[in-house]
């Protein structure tokens, strides 16, 4: 399988759940994805009562035979930890900006770590369908913000595309719109860097989240650094500490529009969801059982809003 991991910047109200449900409708009319209900990225109770994004989300459409794994990056400056987690799992990103709005405060501090991470954003202006929309000024003020937070001159050299995400469109020509997203698609394909798939290594992947289900335990979230691992396989959870503890994958899972699907096997490159890894926490690695080897520590700071 082919990969491609990014991530989405955008200030609040720019469009993410928009554009996000858009393109996962829109696999499911390519007749690659399944069919979703609710709104895309926007599920969180605490996140509609505070109506900003908080918790990292991931989703997965399929285009063309490559699987894209889309992960919500929080919004902000009180979740720093979690946005350099985020965006430690992949290897591109779309800066969504209002294209009346233009970059925004939530924009920036997400869009300064994407860039210190080398990032190479593309950038997407929506909503160019509003009355007082501005989408080359827009462009402009976007390079700015990104000359001033240090972009690289390659990362200053972004693709831009032209949104009205709310009606399932993405064009690179402003004067040539056309009706869907599959320039959107195409720019991820050739700009998005795929990940490494070292299948063959031992197994290793960084702990980037945690979830809980109620009948599974604990589920940690992760992007398969290296290797594979099977539903059942026993692995090596490494501490902080620097001890292990051997623990057994129950469930393999990876990520279809808003699912995740139960698989036999996880492989490297893809962002996944393991079952059975109880102990674990935020930062550590699970890894190969006989050949088990640490990856680096991300310092988390923990979010200092109280999470309910
Ligand atoms: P989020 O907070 O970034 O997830 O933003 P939402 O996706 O919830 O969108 C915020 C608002 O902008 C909603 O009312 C959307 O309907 C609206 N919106 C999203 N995309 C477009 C667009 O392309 N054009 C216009 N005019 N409005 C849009």
């Amino acid at each position: 399988m082919e990969y491609r991991n990014i991530a989405i910047i955008a200030h609040v109200d720019h469009g993410k759940t928009t554009l996000v449900d858009g393109l996962l409708k829109q696999t499911v009319q390519l007749g690659h994805g399944e069919v979703i209900e609710e709104r895309a990225m926007d599920s969180n109770q605490l996140e509609k009562e505070r109506g900003i994004t908080i918790l990292a989300k991931n989703t997965a459409v399929m285009y063309k035979g490559v699987k894209i794994n889309i992960v919500d990056t929080p919004g902000h400056a009180d979740f720093g930890g979690e946005v350099e987690r985020v965006l430690g799992m992949v290897d591109g990103c779309l800066l969504l900006v209002d294209a009346a709005e233009g970059p925004m405060p939530q924009t920036r501090f997400v869009l300064r770590k994407a860039l210190e991470l080398g990032l190479r954003p593309i950038v997407v202006v929506n909503k160019i369908d509003r009355q007082d929309a501005r989408p080359e000024e827009v462009v402009n003020l976007t390079f700015d913000l990104m000359a001033e937070l240090g972009a690289t001159d390659e990362q200053l050299d972004f693709p831009i595309l032209y949104a009205i995400s709310r009606e399932g469109k993405a064009f690179k020509d402003l004067e040539n719109p056309k009706d869907d997203f599959s320039d959107l698609f195409e720019m991820v394909l050739d700009h998005c860097p795929p990940p490494s798939v070292d299948i063959d290594a031992p197994f290793q992947m960084l702990v980037t989240n945690l979830d809980y289900s109620e009948y599974l335990g604990r589920i940690v979230i992760g992007r398969v650094k290296r290797g594979k691992v099977k539903k059942g396989e026993f692995v090596n959870l490494m501490h902080k500490d620097g001890t292990m503890t051997k623990t057994r994958v129950t469930q393999p899972f990876t990520h279809l529009a808003m699912k995740r699907l139960e698989v036999d096997e996880v492989s490297a490159g893809d962002i996944v969801a393991l079952a059975g890894i109880e102990d674990a926490q935020i930062g550590e690695t699970v890894a190969d059982l006989a050949d088990p080897e640490a990856l680096p520590i991300i310092t988390v700071d923990e979010p200092t809003v109280s999470m309910v």
